[in-house]
């Protein structure tokens, strides 16, 4: 459920004394940042007198994500409006494409790894207590983006993998649940019976997908021998009416993965991040990308040295460009035949004062937005 009201961190108050509790209060309210700033860097100190002169000016709140995270943003928004936790808000939002059993790349119907297998990785941060939490290659739980929050709230941990992160989810009353549906049973036999000729493993006869759709032609990427396999995420940065900031990354990752691997959207830093003093960021398309490129954390920087969401996005693109170049030395399936990276990759960056951008490394698509100018909607993205 949302809360309206400030979260009391019982470790804040037991804990470190009076900085640690003056903090956590002051992050309530954004003129309070002030306050807070007294041990912050002089830059620091500059933006939160921003936060509290953008809360005068009312563009607050902001929510910032994945084109699919829309729905979750119509239902969700006006629980920010009405002053609403941003970790909260951002949850509900992403939850709404975890329990959609038609959106294949998160949660319920994500596609499955190469064994068959529905394994998800989430993560979420939360600005006014600089915590994460995260769970990857979680298996049979709807919304591991709860269970990524249990982690933030209820230990003093960062991360929790395989079976130990559904245990813990078990042990809180999250019930186990298949996550593999029939349609995307179909589309995980059609992609083992069409990786080979040369196993046991036979396509049905033409024309009769078991996925009621055309059989996906061999190779994906030019010269790659292996099928191209669909990727996608969603993410949700949120902005408080109060100046705080939260954000949120869920999936189900890598269709057909090697059963283990971990994307980005778990790890904090690649997949989100989200820095009380700075902003927020968070990622979507290639993890592997985003991982070596630590982009979200470098799009959070990149503000904090006072570009603005677009600049600090864009950066991130070009680093990633010449990083996947520098790679194709090794695999030359990273770039295409102009030298650009094959593999999609989108960053959704969210100042302090309400400003946002979506970037692109490819021509098209979109993001969504909900801010007090108009509303949940979709933007197109800005591409490199
Ligand atoms: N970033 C996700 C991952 O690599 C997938 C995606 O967003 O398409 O697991």
């Amino acid at each position: 459920m949302p809360h309206s009201e400030p979260r009391i961190d019982r470790r804040v108050f037991l804990g470190t004394g009076a900085l640690a509790a003056s903090l956590a209060c002051s992050t309530t309210h954004a003129a309070d940042l002030n306050r807070a700033a007294t041990n912050a860097t002089p830059g620091a100190r500059d933006r939160q007198d921003k936060v509290a002169a953008h809360s005068a000016r009312k563009d607050f709140p902001v929510l910032i994500g994945s084109a699919n995270a829309l729905p979750g943003m119509q239902r969700y928004y006006a629980n920010l409006q009405s002053g609403g936790d941003p970790l909260d808000v951002a949850i509900d939002v992403v939850k709404v494409a975890e329990a959609d059993p038609s959106d294949t790349s998160v949660g319920l119907g994500g596609l499955p790894n190469e064994d068959g297998v529905v394994q998800l990785d989430a993560a979420c941060m939360y600005g006014p207590w600089h915590k994460s939490g995260a769970v990857a290659c979680i298996e049979n739980i709807l919304h591991p983006s709860e269970v990524a929050r249990l982690v933030l709230e209820r230990t003093d941990h960062c991360v929790l993998v395989g079976r130990g992160a559904y245990e813990f989810a078990r042990a809180h009353g999250h019930p186990h649940t298949e996550l593999l549906t029939e349609s995307t049973r179909r589309l995980w036999m059609e992609w083992k019976e069409s990786l080979s000729s040369g196993d046991d493993w036979l396509a049905p006869p033409a024309g009769k997908s078991q996925a009621g759709r055309p059989l996906q032609a061999r190779g994906g990427v030019a010269g790659d021998p292996r099928p191209k396999r669909s990727t996608g995420t969603i993410h949700c940065s949120a902005l408080s009416t109060r100046g705080q900031i939260a954000c949120t990354t869920t999936t189900s990752g890598l269709a057909f993965k090697i059963p283990g691997r971990v994307g980005d959207s778990p790890i904090v830093g690649a997949g989100l991040y989200c820095d009380q003093e700075a902003g927020s960021a968070g990622a979507t398309g290639r993890g592997e990308a985003s991982i070596l490129a630590n982009g979200s954390f470098a799009a959070v920087e990149l503000m904090r040295q006072g570009a603005t969401p677009l600049e600090a996005g864009l950066e991130v693109l070009r680093r990633v460009v010449r990083q996947a170049q520098r790679l194709a030395i090794r695999q030359g399936e990273m770039v295409d035949e102009h030298g650009l990276p094959s593999f999609g990759l989108n960053y959704y960056v969210l100042g302090l004062d309400g400003t946002f951008a979506g970037v692109t490394l490819k021509q098209g698509g979109e993001f969504a937005v909900a801010d007090p100018v108009g509303g949940p909607r979709l933007l197109p993205l800005v591409a490199l």
